[in-house]
């Protein structure tokens, strides 16, 4: 039996602070199989936290409204837990004190509370500020606002629950690969060789001349090809020994070589998934932009460990897939959630191939998975992906 709520007053306790606009997420792909190319992601701008107003005072007031007092005592807990959580921004909080006032809310189960306020409250970076803002969009449609003629206040807070429900489960709500504020921590010493002249060389987009040197990342030496008149708006070799510096092991084994082409292209930079990667003359392009990229397109070579094929049609059935990337397509199912908007997208097929890339959604749990792994955020995203993270960690090693 569920309780029914009676009145759908919105206790409103402080003036609220203004809800931070997602960042927009630019495309995403970057992995070309056989010599397709497609633009890079570039980090966004992560929201900026309005100034925080003394948390625990409107926390008191909140918490005396009927409406919270109505809550069983382990859900109280849990929302007082997220209005409290230093990580949670407070725009968020404010969103998720809305979200617990409704109707809707007190019509959830227990687990189905937990289940919201666990997605809701998430504070993997970026990714929960996201979500919040989502569902601040979401309580400020008209259905939260004002009562339909044709809708009696009982069918309204029904059809809440269910949106609740059907947020909570992943609906609506667009993750985004987190940006980097700053390099992640050194993880090794990258040494770079002089460079030798190779003479004329022809690049993708251009014959040239050209210089090789190498890196040693870890006893193995990956080889960089650069136009010997350094273009404008790409990396040098001392940005590249920073770059490799930074990535986790099991990534950087992936690469081989380096290719840094001396015209611009549709693309910020592509792989083929055979170990080479090209970086274009980019002039939006940063260090800490192009280190997430590193770890994606490497994550796709490392995928190739789950089998061949890892794309189907979008009307083929998944039993098309290698056996290894039917486990991560059922991972995905089972976890509901996106990963991020570029991996929703590439699993639905919503692409100009219209293929189902589930190597996309792999990729992107991989540099979710590296960017929170060590941090609180990590317990967070091993119980929203409890699927994909377990098969992550087996992939890399660390399971
Ligand atoms: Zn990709």
């Amino acid at each position: 039996m569920v309780p029914v709520a009676t009145e759908t007053r919105v206790v409103t306790p402080t003036p609220k602070p203004p809800v931070t606009a997602p960042a927009t997420e630019v495309s995403t792909d970057s992995y070309a199989p056989a010599g397709k190319q497609a633009p890079l992601e570039r980090g966004d701008t992560p929201p900026v936290a309005p100034p925080g107003v003394d948390p625990l005072a409107w926390v008191r007031l909140f918490e005396d409204t009927p409406e919270f007092q109505a809550l069983n005592p382990g859900v109280q807990q849990a929302v007082h837990e997220k209005l409290t959580d230093p990580e949670v921004e407070e725009s968020g909080k404010d969103v998720i004190a809305d979200a617990v006032l409704t109707p809707g809310f007190a019509l959830l189960s227990t687990e189905e509370a937990d289940e919201f306020l666990e997605y809701a409250g998430n504070t993997i970076p970026v990714f929960g500020q996201r979500v919040r803002s989502t569902l601040g969009a979401q309580l400020a449609a008209d259905e939260y606002q004002q009562a339909g003629l044709s809708l009696l206040p009982f069918s309204r807070a029904v059809a809440q629950r269910q949106q609740l429900l059907d947020f909570s489960r992943g609906d609506g709500a667009v993750p985004g690969t987190p940006p980097l504020a700053e390099l992640p921590p050194r993880v090794r010493e990258v040494h770079v060789s002089a460079a030798e002249d190779l003479g004329e060389y022809e690049f993708e987009t251009g014959k040239v001349d050209a210089q090789r040197y190498t890196l040693d990342v870890d006893g193995r030496e990956i080889e960089v090809i650069t136009p010997a008149d350094h273009p404008e708006f790409t990396p040098t070799p001392e940005d590249l020994e920073q770059l490799f510096e930074t990535l986790p092991s099991p990534i950087a084994e992936q690469y081989d070589r380096v290719v840094i082409e001396p015209n611009a292209s549709d693309a910020s930079a592509s792989t083929d998934g055979d170990g080479q990667i090209r970086i274009f003359p980019d002039s939006n392009r940063t260090l800490t932009g192009l280190q997430p990229v590193l770890v994606h397109e490497g994550a796709h070579n490392l995928s190739e460990a789950l089998g061949e094929t890892s794309s189907i049609g979008v009307d083929e059935d998944l039993s098309r897939l290698s056996p290894g990337w039917q486990r991560w397509a059922a991972a995905v199912e089972a976890d509901g959630h996106p990963i991020t908007q570029h991996a929703a997208s590439s699993v639905a097929g919503d692409n100009d191939d219209h293929e189902r890339k589930f190597g996309e959604d792999f990729a992107e749990t991989v540099l979710m998975y590296y960017r929170v792994k060590g941090t609180a955020a990590e317990a967070e995203l091993a119980r929203l992906y409890p699927n994909r993270y377990d098969l992550v960690r087996q992939v890399l090693g660390d399971a």
